[in-house]
């Protein structure tokens, strides 16, 4: 006997929630680690097939985002004309080159967006409507096999639409055990990218970090001159200030007539050095994450960023990227035992010799201690008591013997901050 329309619909779904169950049982073991591959030997055909995806992508966000209330339901995903404003008034546009998939993963971006702005405003802070983009720079490609395909053995990419297979350089990073998830296409000055998010086995990383682990904890002070402070007076900045070549750009560009054949060139210049930039930071970021795998045990002060967020330092705080790193640090929680400490510690009055508080103003970088006279640098004090407060928690919790929720570490082997 076979299914009736309803019993198939309902047959679907379950399986779907079981794929979905399976792959959540699944990541529990798995650790998320992002590649990026750049495509090459480029044709002009092909730029121009790519470059139609992005702008095919910004037509859809765009109609959607000017009438949310109207636009976006269940079938906005199935879109195939859409509406745009140009400076002749409101033109049809045809979306040919983005498949369901896409479309559907930008429909989901937009509502993520949505979300985010809502919860914003919940919190008080003052907010607008969603705006308008005036370029889309990455186009989700959700489901593997399905959007796009790695062809390992052949060294190129597969997407979803596009008859080429694209050669790719960088896949030789990916382990050969990881199970390849969602992606997104990236379009930069310098090139197109696909940025693949892989799971690699837990237990293998974890291996992997232990090999050069030593048993030494460290303490993690966030700042604005140096990012990162550690309790072991190790100090890293990946703030780049602007380039020169930046700042001669920038001048340039206002000489330009706006709109003109080389106002544009100038200001591609100017995307090719901002990307630069940002990789260079990439780079500091991701060397300072590798080198704190080395450490049995990790402590900073839970919220600090968003603490300075909200205060005078805000705009500081994002050109130094800050954000990043603590999205990573929290990935590095589920490798290496990380212990945040309240915010409201007073971290920076206490002398993290003999613990005696005082007052310090903001403008003193170093910490001289009126009960033992010692002269510590005021990052490097606050590192050390973040790493004192977390040493004594989790020793407290030990002594109670409530569950450490840490995995396998007995504080008693590691060597606490000398005094
Ligand atoms: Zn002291």
């Amino acid at each position: 006997m076979g299914y009736n329309r309803v019993e198939m619909r309902t047959e679907k779904a379950r399986k779907i929630r079981e794929t979905l169950n399976a792959t959540r049982r699944r990541r529990k073991n798995q650790v998320p680690k992002v590649y990026q591959l750049k495509l090459q030997n480029l044709s002009k055909e092909d730029e121009e097939k790519l470059c139609k995806l992005f702008l095919e992508a910004k037509w859809l966000y765009n109609y959607v985002v000017a009438d949310v209330e109207n636009r976006l339901n269940s079938n906005t995903w199935k879109l195939k004309e859409v509406e745009i404003k140009t400076p002749k008034g409101l033109e049809r546009r045809e979306i040919r080159q983005l498949s369901s998939q896409m479309r559907q993963g930008i429909v989901e971006r937009i509502k993520r967006n949505l979300y985010s702005l809502k919860r914003a405003k919940e919190k008080g802070i003052k907010v607008g409507k969603l705006s308008f983009k005036s370029e889309v720079r990455s186009i989700p490609l959700k489901q593997y096999g399905i959007t796009y395909k790695v062809l390992k053995d052949k060294n190129r990419i597969k997407i979803q639409g596009i008859k080429k297979e694209f050669r790719v350089l960088g896949l030789h990073q990916i382990p050969k055990d990881s199970e390849l998830a969602e992606a997104q296409l990236v379009k930069k000055p310098s090139g197109y990218y696909l940025h693949v998010v892989c799971y690699l086995p837990k237990e293998k990383v974890i291996e992997e970090i232990k090999k050069n682990q030593t048993k030494e904890p460290v303490g993690i002070d966030l700042g604005i001159k140096y990012q990162l402070t550690l309790s072991n007076g190790e100090k890293f900045s990946w703030y780049i200030p602007e380039t020169r070549r930046l700042k001669k750009l920038q001048k340039e560009l206002s000489r330009k007539q706006k709109g003109s054949k080389n106002y544009q060139k100038v200001k591609e210049q100017i995307k090719k050095e901002w990307e630069y930039i940002h990789n260079k930071r990439k780079d500091t970021q991701n060397k300072v994450i590798s080198y704190l795998k080395k450490f049995s045990l990790i402590a900073i002060q839970k919220d600090s960023v968003k603490s300075w967020k909200e205060g005078l330092f805000g705009k500081q705080v994002q050109n130094t990227g800050i954000g990043g790193i603590t999205a990573r640090l929290k990935t590095l929680a589920t490798l290496i035992p990380v212990i945040f400490v309240d915010r409201y510690e007073p971290t920076s009055k206490s002398c993290s010799f003999c613990g005696y508080k005082q007052k310090i103003p903001l403008s003193e970088r170093t910490f001289r201690c009126k009960n033992c006279g010692r002269e510590i640098d005021r990052d490097v004090n606050s590192a050390r008591n973040i790493l004192q407060i977390a040493l004594k928690a989790l020793a407290d919790r030990v002594k109670s013997a409530l569950p450490v929720d840490c995995g396998e570490v007995t504080p008693v082997e590691w060597s606490i901050v000398p005094r």
